[in-house]
């Protein structure tokens, strides 16, 4: 596999050295997509990274450990989680995965109302550490916007992302089943991972009793088989810590090695974008002012055209830390909306029951992905009275570590006995409810604090409404009600009330549309006011749905990259 060219120096501003066909900003989920699209259609493409460089594989120190490896069994110290509050929230946080995440006091950020935000500086960003889950949306989410009269309408259909959909699960590798429902359209699937024996049953439960409801396989970026020269998936469960076989989608196992292959890339890690140059002649983005994260000297870099995908609300900070004469408010902001429309998704209701019977059965491995029960809410003929939009769950059932009741444990060689003997089944619901996008809701830019690098901080002001309030009851009442219909015991619900962020979908801030005076992007990802400048991370969504949403940032990054680089062919940027 092509490693990455990894530039080293810095040249004085200006140089014919530091002028390349297209930037991009960020080498996460999005980033890597437009590294790998541009230069395959043959642009010179710098990538800016504010993180080290990880190589793939070589850079995974932790993928082979096992738990008497790692300190404390894997778990993170008392010390760790008082230094990391917010970190510590995250579930994929422990004693193996943590060096991929950033800690509270290295990145600190402001908070209006309690925000967790969750992110990870390095080379391939948060898709080293994602869960890898990749629903399709539907029109029922390209509509909902302007059916149910929240935020502005989005200026694109299903049938304008639909091929790109297929082209970017073609290349990543996606398991899954073709289900046939409509509100997660089917894609190009790799054979689906198995549903174990409980999971079989709670899906014939549900749909024999409810109409419209559905128990799928995840359709997951998981390899059930090998792909293009990658994988397959070995079921250890361990793709956090980034993985030996490149068994999952990650930009360091597979995007970015695709764009290498090219010989167009150069990658520059350890460079924070400041900011994006405007020239007020050309009425264009002319390139990006860099501080050097180790070094912090500052320089520029120049390019027809500047991809921005620094995650949702690192995109947010450059765009608004982006003024000149003509756009005071931040880059390409006439509209005023930038910072604005801030979503995430709603996991506040879970519910989880005991399983009796089926004990004769267990499972193979340890696969690294769930079932999903998708949107049944507010589409067909289901109305609610108390809420707009949907949701959907996470489903996982289980078989306990060790048969020992925790309440009545016995000690010694009883305890070491029963230990190495399988415990009784669990299931676990987790709801993922649609965040409606609110003026209110947004972020801003701190007027006297400033980062390390000089960059003013993020401060946070977002909170649920009560149509989310709403929908979290509904959704933790009927986990419930489905968990009792199915026969299963001890159903226990919570509504963990946990801030917004942690779902790490934010979304939103610098929103596609139609009309230039309500939102920062048209329906190719590029700025209204400044088209040479695309931005196709989470900031540019119009609504949340209930699908997790990094599938739909690759469809729209492809997308966005092929109309760039045919707009540039034809002199129109
Ligand atoms: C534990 C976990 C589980 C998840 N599970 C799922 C899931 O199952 N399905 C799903 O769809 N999504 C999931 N997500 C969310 C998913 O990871 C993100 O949606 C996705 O990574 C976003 O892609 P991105 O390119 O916008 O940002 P990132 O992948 O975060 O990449 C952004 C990059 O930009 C860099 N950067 C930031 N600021 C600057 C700057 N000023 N200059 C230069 N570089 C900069 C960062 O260092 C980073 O490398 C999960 C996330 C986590 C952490
Ligand atoms: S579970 Fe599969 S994809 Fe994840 S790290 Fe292990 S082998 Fe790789």
């Amino acid at each position: 596999m092509a490693t990455t060219k990894v530039s080293a120096t810095i040249l004085g501003a200006g140089e014919p050295s530091h002028t390349y066909d297209a930037i991009v900003i960020g080498s996460g989920i999005s980033g890597g997509w437009a590294a790998k699209e541009l230069c395959e259609q043959g642009l010179q493409t710098l990538v800016l990274e504010r993180g080290g460089h990880i190589e793939h594989i070589e850079d995974y120190p932790t993928a082979h450990k096992e738990a008497w490896d790692l300190p404390l069994f894997g778990e993170m110290s008392a010390e760790f989680r008082a230094a990391n509050p917010v970190l510590s929230r995250c579930y994929a946080v422990n004693q193996a995965t943590a060096h991929h995440f950033v800690k509270d006091a290295e990145h600190p950020y402001q908070q209006r109302k309690p925000f967790d935000w969750i992110r990870g500086y390095q080379v391939g960003g948060k898709s080293l550490m994602w869960a890898r889950w990749v629903q399709r949306w539907s029109d029922f989410d390209f509509e909902s916007n302007a059916r149910n009269g929240v935020g502005v309408d989005w200026p694109i259909r299903y049938q304008d992302l639909a091929p790109w959909y297929s082209y970017v699960e073609k290349f990543a590798g996606i398991s899954g089943n073709r289900d046939g429902l409509p509100q997660i359209p089917d894609g190009e699937f790799l054979p689906p991972m198995e549903m174990n024996a409980v999971e079989k049953h709670f899906k014939q439960s549900i749909e024999s009793q409810f109409p419209n409801r559905h128990l799928v396989m995840s359709r997951t970026a998981n390899l059930s088989q090998p792909h293009k020269g990658r994988g397959p998936c070995m079921y250890r469960a361990r793709c956090a810590r980034g993985c030996p076989f490149t068994g999952y989608f990650s930009s360091n196992g597979v995007t970015l090695p695709a764009a290498a292959a090219t010989g167009n890339l150069t990658m520059r890690p350890h460079s924070v974008v400041h900011s994006i140059i405007y020239d007020e002649q050309k009425q264009r983005a002319t390139g990006v002012r860099v501080i050097d994260a180790e070094t912090k000297a500052v320089t520029e870099y120049f390019a027809r055209i500047i991809f921005v995908n620094a995650s949702t609300l690192n995109t947010t900070l450059i765009l608004k830390n982006s003024t000149s004469e003509r756009f005071p408010n931040g880059l390409g902001n006439d509209s005023g909306v930038l910072g604005h429309y801030l979503m995430d998704h709603n996991y506040r209701a879970r519910a989880s029951a005991e399983v009796e019977g089926l004990e004769d059965r267990y499972y193979y491995g340890r696969r690294p992905t769930g079932t999903y029960l998708p949107r049944f809410r507010n589409i067909f003929d289901d109305k609610q009275d108390q809420y707009i939009g949907g949701f959907s769950y996470s489903v996982g059932a289980y078989r306990a570590q060790g048969n020992v009741d925790e309440g009545d444990a016995p000690l010694g060689a009883e305890f070491k006995h029963k230990m190495s003997e399988v415990g009784p089944w669990r299931i676990n619901m987790t709801g993922m409810g649609e965040f409606l996008p609110r003026f209110d809701n947004k972020v801003t830019l701190s007027k006297d604090q400033t980062d390390a690098w000089g960059m003013p901080l993020l401060n946070m002001d977002c909170d649920y409404s009560d149509n989310e309030h709403h929908m979290t009851r509904d959704i933790r009442d009927s986990a419930a009600e489905m968990l009792e219909k199915a026969g299963y015991k001890n159903i226990q619900t919570v509504d963990s009330e946990q801030a917004p962020g942690l779902a790490i979908h934010e979304m939103g801030t610098a929103r596609m549309g139609r009309d230039p005076k309500t939102s920062m992007l048209n329906g190719h990802n590029q700025l209204h006011a400044v088209p040479n400048v695309f931005v196709t991370d989470g900031a540019c969504m119009t609504s949340s749905a209930c699908q997790n949403p990094s599938l739909t940032y690759m469809a729209l990054t492809a997308r966005a990259a092929h109309y760039a680089v045919d707009q540039l062919n034809k002199r129109n940027l």
